[in-house]
């Protein structure tokens, strides 16, 4: 009731949440939803908007969810801020749901709380969301390098092949790396086979199979087994980012 109702706080909102969402991911791999009750349409600058979009563009990637109700006294169903929220909304699969009856409020929560089901059967989605550059040094920022195991803790062995000396290259110089979050080893070789095949849709970072914080690996080691032309990440995404040039050249 004290609150002001001039001006809307919903942007405030949300970049609170995100940077949450920013601090916890790290840690923690899981669906985020988000449900905006919105009475009062946001005018805020085009920057602030933009900086927004910016943010839900790379919180997105691990699955987040907004759906926002809208909360109008009067029959109204035009706001000046509609688009913005119609992109919020459709950019992380939410909706939007208009409600001018206050009995309408609770039936609306509870759809929305039941079709959490439906929503987190996207967290094992298939097809990779493709990432675009400068969210790539966003989250290899965010993502710890393995460090080296200290050289006198004989009998260590590593999390994936459980031997001393790699299989993969006999090699006595691969020694174990570990993760500084929960201590679990890896050879050079195991956690990049692994990196390969479990990584969080940028080719040289993953989380770690123990502890689910966000790692990486120095993205030269991964060598795609599918395409020998590729040598490093960094070429990965440009080699990418040239092929949809291609395409929209000759779509045009
Ligand atoms: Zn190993
Ligand atoms: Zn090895
Ligand atoms: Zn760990």
């Amino acid at each position: 009731k004290t609150r002001p109702k001039k001006q809307s706080f919903f942007e405030n909102g949300l970049f609170y949440i995100f940077s949450y969402i920013a601090e916890t991911i790290k840690k923690k791999s899981k669906c985020n939803r988000i449900i905006i009750i919105t009475d009062t349409p946001s005018d805020l600058s085009e920057d602030y908007t933009e900086a927004l979009f910016n943010l839900v563009s790379k919180i997105k990637t691990f699955p987040t969810f907004i759906d926002i109700i809208r909360v109008s006294e009067k029959n109204e169903r035009f706001f000046k801020d509609d688009v913005k929220l119609n992109i919020l909304a459709s950019d992380t699969k939410g909706g939007i749901f208009y409600i001018s009856d206050k009995k309408d409020f609770i039936p609306t929560i509870k759809k929305l709380v039941k079709n959490k089901q439906i929503v987190s059967t996207c967290e094992n989605q298939n097809d990779r969301i493709k990432i675009k550059k400068e969210d790539y040094y966003f989250y290899s920022h965010l993502a710890k390098s393995l460090k080296p195991a200290p050289p006198n803790d004989v009998g260590l062995k590593c999390h994936f092949c459980q031997e001393e000396i790699c299989p993969c290259c006999a090699d006595v110089n691969d020694k174990l790396l570990f993760c500084e979050e929960c201590g679990t080893t890896f050879h050079k070789c195991c956690i990049t086979n692994y990196t390969i095949q479990h990584n969080i849709g940028i080719p040289h970072i993953f989380r770690c199979p123990k502890c689910q914080i966000l790692l990486k690996i120095n993205q030269d080691d991964i060598v795609s087994p599918y395409d020998e032309k590729i040598e490093s990440a960094e070429k990965y995404i440009e080699t990418e980012e040239i092929q949809l040039k291609e395409e929209s050249i000759t779509a045009s």
